[in-house]
């Protein structure tokens, strides 16, 4: 069985969480895009965990972690996440990273930030970490794969071809110090001695493991709507956060069984960009008080979350572009405070046309949401166990929402913990 758990919407829909439940019962974990750019928040018995390098199965003993091909690899961010997650939980760390893997280097980040500069109020709200760059690079074919850091006389040659194109940049764009050679050797031999005993061929160990009919996790990270190309481009990012990308990103190649788009029972948003569902004020401000587990702020960032109600054009929209055989619709116990709870079912464009259809970017600049408005329960449900000892009302905002998105919603998350997850289907 090879499923695949996704973001439905802008990120931090709860993935990690339905990661580290689903975790408990697979084989292999395998992170297969993306960096260190965006984080999950796991709660388990051992505290609570930021990753944002490691894949979510690591918190059981019996799963294998992969960090596959796809994945921006930012080996400093790793090493430090490892020592993070060693330093209270007790069992050993079951990790294997691609030897195709390419590496986030220092200079990445640096040229992340300066562009973040440059760009000003314009920028598409980079998290700083690399991405962009690195993902360039990787496509200009001046990146670094793991494999090659092994290869001292290749990675001499290559940062030859290399060093003219930063340092260009560097002088004449960003008016900065050049890099140098020196400096970079150095940063490499660290890179290659950390990462060494993690380091595997994955793609035959991931071959073997599917004719061994193994339950395998593909771990997504960001949500649908940033993909870059079917999300809200250019406030994206680089890579592919769709589950059709996972069997390549991953080294499976195999189809996945099963797509569990993850959504939040309200919208929230980090980083730049049109988000039509967006409040403001003391709405907004209570909305992201109450959400997640610690309010609306960036697990990686701390910045807090732009928010608003459940965007059914999005979210359905989200679900179609990932394929999504099932949902796991999460944080549904943060709007049992409401009387009446709105639901976004269609947007009104500059035009004045409605539609149920999710636009391209610079259309939904000028969208509006278009609400329906749904009986909110009123009561605490974060220690209900069964679904269906949810109050009535809560379980027609389900088949509400269900109706709209148009597909199964088979979990419902009703806390942060392991244990607040009702099956429903
Ligand atoms: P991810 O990037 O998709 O894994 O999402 P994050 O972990 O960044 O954000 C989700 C937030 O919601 C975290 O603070 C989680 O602890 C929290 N969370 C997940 N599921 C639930 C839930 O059902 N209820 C509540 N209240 N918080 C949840």
């Amino acid at each position: 069985m090879i499923k695949a758990i996704v973001g439905a919407n802008w990120g931090d829909e709860g993935k990690g969480k339905v990661t580290d439940v689903f975790a408990q019962t697979s084989d292999i974990v395998i992170r297969y895009q993306g960096g260190n750019n965006a984080g999950h928040t796991i709660i388990n018995d051992y505290g609570k965990f930021a990753l944002h390098m490691l894949p979510s199965g690591i918190f059981n003993p019996n799963t294998l972690n992969v960090i596959g091909p796809g994945v921006a690899l930012n080996i400093h961010a790793l090493m430090k996440e490892i020592s993070m997650v060693k330093e209270r939980y007790p069992h050993p760390i079951r990790l294997v990273v691609s030897d195709r893997a390419q590496v986030v280097m220092s200079y990445h980040t640096l040229f992340d930030q300066l562009e973040e500069k440059r760009m000003g109020s314009s920028s598409f709200g980079s998290t700083k970490s690399g991405i962009a760059p690195f993902y360039s690079d990787k496509y200009a074919k001046l990146g670094f794969q793991v494999q090659e850091l092994f290869h001292v006389p290749s990675v001499i040659s290559k940062l030859d071809r290399v060093l003219p194109h930063k340092n260009a940049l560097l002088e004449h764009l960003y008016e900065t110090q050049p890099l140098s050679k020196e400096a970079i050797l150095a940063e490499i031999e660290m890179l290659k001695q950390a990462i060494a005993p993690y380091v595997a061929d994955t793609f035959t160990l991931l071959q073997e493991a599917v004719k061994e009919h193994k339950t395998i996790l593909c771990e997504g990270q960001l949500g649908a709507l940033r993909d870059p190309d079917y999300g809200i481009y250019p406030y994206s990012t680089s890579s592919s956060t769709l589950a059709s990308y996972a069997p390549l990103g991953s080294g499976l190649m195999h189809g996945l069984d099963e797509v569990w788009a993850v959504t939040k029972a309200y919208s929230s948003a980090v980083g730049a960009g049109p988000f039509v569902a967006e409040l403001e004020g003391e709405i907004a401000h209570e909305l992201r008080q109450r959400g997640g587990d610690a309010g609306e702020y960036g697990a990686t960032t701390g910045r807090p979350r732009s928010v608003g109600w459940f965007d059914a054009v999005a979210t359905r929209y989200g679900c179609a572009i990932q394929n999504a055989t099932h949902v796991v619709l999460t944080n549904i116990d943060v709007l049992s405070y409401l009387d009446q709870i709105p639901i976004i079912t269609h947007y009104e464009l500059e035009d004045g046309s409605v539609t149920s259809q999710f636009v391209a970017t610079s259309a939904l600049w000028n969208a509006k949401p278009v609400y329906t408005m749904v009986d909110g329960w009123k009561s605490d449900i974060t220690c209900i166990e069964h679904y269906d000892d949810l109050p009535q009302k809560a379980k027609a905002y389900v088949d509400m929402l269900e109706s709209l998105i148009q597909v199964p919603i088979a979990m419902v998350s009703n806390g942060p913990k392991r244990k607040q997850i009702l099956k429903r289907l």
